[in-house]
């Protein structure tokens, strides 16, 4: 993956790589480097001028495209109104009042209140506070090969080993379930505070629940009194064809949590249960949460206009036979070992990671992102804006089969 590195240094200026390279955290010895000029729909342009399909979509945020001219229009009004005012849930501010009652329209009752914070990682550490608090238990359940996020209550519930341990000791009390394994629900007691699941497991190289696993564990977290989470910070907001994507299971869970694609490219989280569960961090002690930026209102702006976006275009619907076009597509090619799809969201499966890295850096030179998934080194993603259209979603089709 280090060649990556020498194949971009030739094309940017040399004090802006080493700007970026010395004076910016780097987290990986080969980042993309692409050099942002400015993005618009499903692509991005570097600074030299060439275009790319963003078939990643930033991480499976821009949903609706880059710069959707109504999460713009949403920004500018909110600009011209006010910037933050007050820590969150302190003061009414119409931004966040409507997207309150934006995301409780697209939700069950029983997920009608809502607390936004700033990112997806918060909204899990939220979400578990909240069940250790309503339920007064301290046991967590989660999976093997799940991600929740990088903050060190998530990371204690991210079930990778080698992410985890450099950073012990974690959250104490929680165990590692074996996702799709319905005799493992035994370890959901009385004791348990709550289970934190992906609905999809999106690093885990996108990995769906069989329907019977996820009836059997909300049967179980109901028996129990465990809170059950789904973290739908990844595969929510129509990316896999419906706003969420536990509506194609018919399981509803006790706590909700958003993040990514919501803010409609802004930065934005949510944890959302009952009004009776959420209440609990109002006392004893009172401020079970509390977040000094979470529900900035141009975030919140941002975030109602995305969802009002989804509501109007067809792209959800349009989700389904989209990807199972780009599906159908790369199927032609015998090198791929199995593609795992959950509506515009695609694990391509390779014979191993090195071809992971040869296809995907052979794609970000024909001008095409893809990127990989932390659990999964065989596997890369895909999961482009779902506005993309079916002309272009043939011709990314075709660079990634030429790259394969
Ligand atoms: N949960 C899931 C399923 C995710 O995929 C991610 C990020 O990739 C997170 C939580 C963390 O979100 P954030 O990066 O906004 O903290």
């Amino acid at each position: 993956m280090l060649r990556l590195l020498s194949v971009w240094q030739k094309k940017m200026k040399k004090d802006r790589l080493n700007t970026f390279l010395t004076l910016q955290g780097q987290t990986n010895q080969s980042p993309y480097l692409i050099d942002v000029d400015k993005a618009e729909g499903i692509y991005i342009w570097d600074k030299t001028g060439k275009k790319y399909i963003d078939m990643i979509a930033g991480v499976a945020v821009n949903n609706i495209g880059h710069r959707h001219p109504k999460v713009i229009e949403a920004i500018q009004n909110q600009l011209d109104k006010h910037l933050h005012v007050m820590v969150y849930g302190e003061y009414v501010q119409d931004a966040q009042l409507a997207l309150a009652e934006n995301l409780a329209s697209i939700l069950p009752d029983s997920l009608s209140c809502s607390y936004i914070v700033n990112s997806g990682t918060e909204a899990n550490e939220a979400a578990i506070k909240l069940a250790k608090r309503y339920t007064a238990r301290q046991e967590i359940i989660s999976c093997k090969n799940s991600y929740h996020g990088s903050t060190h209550g998530s990371l204690s519930v991210t079930g990778n080993k080698e992410k985890q341990s450099s950073f012990k000791p974690l959250l104490p009390n929680v165990q590692f379930i074996e996702f799709n394994n319905i005799e493992s629900l035994n370890v959901i007691t009385e004791k348990t505070a709550c289970v934190i699941i992906e609905t999809i497991q999106g690093d885990a190289g996108l990995i769906k629940p069989t329907p019977d696993f996820i009836t059997a564990l909300r049967a179980k977290c109901s028996s129990t009194g465990a809170l059950l989470i789904f973290d739908e910070v990844q595969v929510g907001m129509g990316r896999t064809g419906k706003f969420f994507a536990f509506e194609h299971y018919n399981v509803i869970p006790d706590i909700l949590t958003l993040g990514k694609a919501l803010g409609g490219g802004m930065p934005i989280g949510a944890f959302i249960s009952s009004k009776e569960i959420m209440h609990s961090l109002t006392h004893n002690p009172m401020l079970g949460h509390i977040t000094t930026f979470g529900g900035h209102p141009i975030n919140c702006a941002a975030a109602n206009a995305c969802i009002n976006v989804l509501r109007v275009e067809n792209w959800m619907v349009e989700a389904e036979q989209k990807g199972q076009l780009l599906e159908d597509i790369l199927t032609q090619s015998p090198e791929i070992k199995e593609i795992r799809r959950a509506g515009l969201f695609l694990a391509i499966e390779l014979e191993s990671a090195d071809k992971v890295a040869e296809v995907v850096n052979k794609c970000l030179e024909k001008g095409l992102i893809g990127f990989w998934f932390l659990s999964t080194p065989t596997a890369f993603r895909l999961s482009p804006p779902l506005s993309i259209t079916e002309v272009e979603i043939r011709e990314a089709g075709e660079i990634v089969l030429k790259c394969i």
